[in-house]
């Protein structure tokens, strides 16, 4: 059984250094962490469009959602996809529209055990348009960029540069969706590049940003890419995925001989996004959705990924909409949408204060190649 534990100091900073401590079977291994915790975000002018039609959106979640899981076309996972403890063994935690979320006695990592299987879920991506319309609408494109990818470029910059004195020179992104981070990238002069399965998201990135990401798949075409890939980025990718181990192990592959950083944001269980949810299954469209979020990572679940790819976690980030999350459900149940308009000004201090006691629902990680 894998166990983390963390040194820290009690005062609630903007920026902590810490250490983690990693013990399994006797072995025991230290990390150095510099600690981020918050990123202010104009959250309502990013989700305008969506907090318009918050209604119709839970209305379309729910249903696809329910009848997904509801159908006999369902893999059953075997093992924890992170530490492969046998998947009998987890224990189910709470159900969002029929597909219950378990949670692994050895690793402490949430999952979703009965997965819609691949055919059934290429045809939903085939015919549902609406998954990647919140990141590609283009009233948010320029939003987007400059309050979301840039902050993030701008992190992973700084992160490189702490560790080895130098400036990145290629980035790849991993998942590049709609090509926002790669855009921005670009913008600070890097040499960005993105591999995207998502035919509409590689077409937005073009014809929208001039961004040409590449169809590779990164587990069983990774001989397809250049091996001089300095930084390698997972944002909001590894949560999706049936094999999240398998994409950290082929990043492993390409950065380990050189100064190389690997960087994953994933969706984090233990906040207040996700005590919220538990009381309001009903009405989620984001964080918790089943279908998107076959993973949901502990701090411990996340370390350990990492760990057992052989890196060294360097920087964790912690950030989040729990705030945005709350007004939005409570305007939702109230059916009031005056409500977002009255307590919208909550949202940039509580958020930074959830964050800071690190309480919020987003994590990124990064780490270096173990030598
Ligand atoms: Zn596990």
């Amino acid at each position: 059984m894998t166990n983390w534990t963390r040194l820290t100091s009690f005062e609630p900073q903007a920026k902590k250094t810490e250490t983690w401590i990693y013990t399994n079977a006797g072995t025991e291994k230290k990390h150095t962490v510099d600690v981020t915790f918050g990123k202010p975000v104009d959250i309502l002018s990013l989700k305008l469009n969506m907090t318009e039609d918050y209604a119709a959106s839970v209305a379309q979640v729910k249903s696809s959602r329910t009848a997904l899981f509801a159908s006999k076309d369902l893999d059953h996972l075997q093992q924890c996809p992170i530490c492969n403890e046998d998947a009998d063994r987890a224990k189910e935690i709470f159900s969002v529209y029929g597909a219950p979320y378990f949670q692994c006695p050895s690793c402490s990592h949430y999952f979703i055990k009965a997965r819609p299987s691949r055919e059934a879920l290429e045809h939903f991506y085939g015919s549902d348009k609406s998954y990647q319309k919140t990141y590609a609408d283009r009233r948010t494109t320029e939003i987007r960029v400059q309050q979301v990818a840039m902050p993030k470029a701008l992190w992973m910059l700084s992160q490189y540069e702490k560790e080895f004195g130098k400036k990145p020179v290629r980035i790849l992104d991993v998942g590049a969706g709609s090509g926002h981070f790669v855009y921005a990238c670009r913008q600070l002069g890097l040499q960005a590049d993105g591999v995207e399965i998502s035919e509409s998201g590689r077409d937005f990135s073009k014809k929208v940003l001039d961004v040409e990401l590449r169809n590779i798949d990164f587990i069983t075409e990774l001989d397809k890419l250049s091996t001089d890939y300095d930084v390698i980025t997972f944002w909001g990718v590894i949560e999706h995925v049936p094999h999240p181990m398998k994409m950290l192990a082929a990043a492993y592959k390409l950065l380990s001989k050189r100064d190389g950083l690997v960087i994953a944001e994933v969706p984090r269980w233990d906040c207040f996004g996700s005590s919220l949810q538990e009381q309001f299954t009903d009405s989620i469209v984001r964080h918790l959705d089943p279908l998107g979020h076959i993973n949901c990572f502990t701090d411990s679940s996340l370390a350990t990924a990492f760990q057992h790819n052989q890196f060294n976690i360097v920087s964790a980030w912690y950030f989040g909409m729990d705030i945005y999350e709350l007004v939005t459900q409570l305007a939702y149940a109230r059916k009031d949408n005056k409500i977002i308009e009255e307590l919208k000004r909550l949202i940039p201090t509580m958020q930074e204060d959830l964050e800071r006691a690190r309480f919020s629902d987003e994590m990124v990680f990064a780490a270096r190649p173990a030598r």
